[in-house]
């Protein structure tokens, strides 16, 4: 396959390009370098600069380049900046990937696998949760998520679109070569590791939830199986693939979780972390942070029925592990 992956220098586009890669698919890169990294986009690779909702741009690059499939990972996702400015979140994840669908659509590239979220969910009334559960999500971040994956719906039947959106849980870990470096990095176990790093403290966003340990509980994921699951999304979309239409009736659009089924909470992720590092850690309580949910854990049985997916790395040990061997090798993250 010829991909298209939009996002490809962040953190989980620039690991599924390399898997992709591996695999023995091409690679075409998009992404504006707003939030990615030049340096992370793997070898093999070629990088487009520029972002997916420029519709000159994308048209010129569809008309340049002939794709197979796209596998759209960019997107604004920071949940507390969407809040803060949803107008942005609207404009980047709903108006600026439908320039990208029209683009696809106007050159006949129709199947798309798209990073979406758990944040669909928003707080959820049962766990583990399954795809047909409610979507009430409480941020604009995956309200704007939730509005692409409709669109996804909607072109498939109209348009003959193919495609799989993937609900991330939360992604951790590293290959040996790409890792997590988000500036500024919000997400729980690249803290920890840099707090050890630097010798600083953690703040544990609230105590006082209802879970064994009072901290709030998430299915994290390594990023090499969330990697290979996109590998297997784009398989699902082929254009014989029952998967995603039968014969003789519309295309369809497929919605699946990707969380490994287990949740582990904040305070267990500190003390995996101090075990891999071999020290305590510095903590804090601090107040609980808006919009967490108490638990989000992810049933999977889709995508192991569907996808034929599992979670192989799926100890936080090894995800620790392999974050914490990628930051010693790139303490200063990418460092452009
Ligand atoms: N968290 C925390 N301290 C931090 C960062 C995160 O206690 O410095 C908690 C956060 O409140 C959530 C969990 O760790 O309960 C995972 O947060 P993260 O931002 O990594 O992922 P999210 O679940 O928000 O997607």
């Amino acid at each position: 396959m010829r991909v298209l992956v939009t996002g490809g220098a962040g953190y989980i586009g620039s690991v599924s390009a390399e898997v992709l890669l591996r695999e023995g698919h091409d690679v075409v890169v998009l992404d504006d370098l707003s939030t990615g990294h030049r340096a992370a986009v793997p070898e093999g690779a070629s990088l487009e600069v520029g972002s997916y909702g420029e519709t000159t741009a994308v048209d010129d690059l569809f008309a340049r380049q002939a794709f197979d499939a796209i596998l759209h990972c960019a997107a604004r996702s920071l949940v507390g900046e969407s809040v803060r400015d949803p107008a942005r979140y609207y404009r980047d994840n709903v108006a600026g990937g439908i320039a990208l669908l029209e683009a696809a659509r106007g050159h006949g590239v129709k199947r798309f696998v798209f990073s979406s979220t758990a944040s669909v969910y928003g707080t959820p009334r049962e766990t583990p949760i399954r795809e047909d559960a409610d979507l009430r999500p409480i941020n604009p971040y995956g309200e704007t998520k939730r509005t692409f994956e409709g669109a996804l719906a909607w072109y498939a039947e109209a348009y003959g679109f193919r495609s799989v959106s993937l609900r991330y849980f939360n992604a951790a870990g590293a290959s040996e070569a790409l890792g997590e470096d988000h500036r500024p990095e919000t997400h729980l176990i690249p803290i920890v590791l840099r707090a050890a790093m630097a010798g600083d403290e953690v703040t544990v966003f609230g105590d006082d939830y209802r879970t064994p340990d009072g901290t709030c509980i998430r299915d994290y994921i390594h990023v090499l199986d969330l990697a290979r699951a996109h590998l297997l999304a784009l398989e699902a979309t082929a254009p014989d693939d029952p998967r995603t239409g039968k014969p003789a009736e519309p295309a369809a659009a497929l919605v699946c979780n990707l969380g490994s089924g287990r949740g582990y909470s904040v305070r267990e992720v500190l003390t995996a972390a101090e075990r891999t590092i071999g020290r305590l850690i510095a903590q804090r309580v601090g107040p609980r942070r808006a919009g967490d949910p108490p638990v989000l854990v992810a049933s999977s049985d889709r995508a192991r029925e569907v996808l034929g997916w599992t979670a192989r790395q799926d100890s936080l040990e090894a995800m620790i592990d392999s974050a914490w061997a990628w930051q010693r090798r790139h303490p200063e993250g990418y460092a452009e």
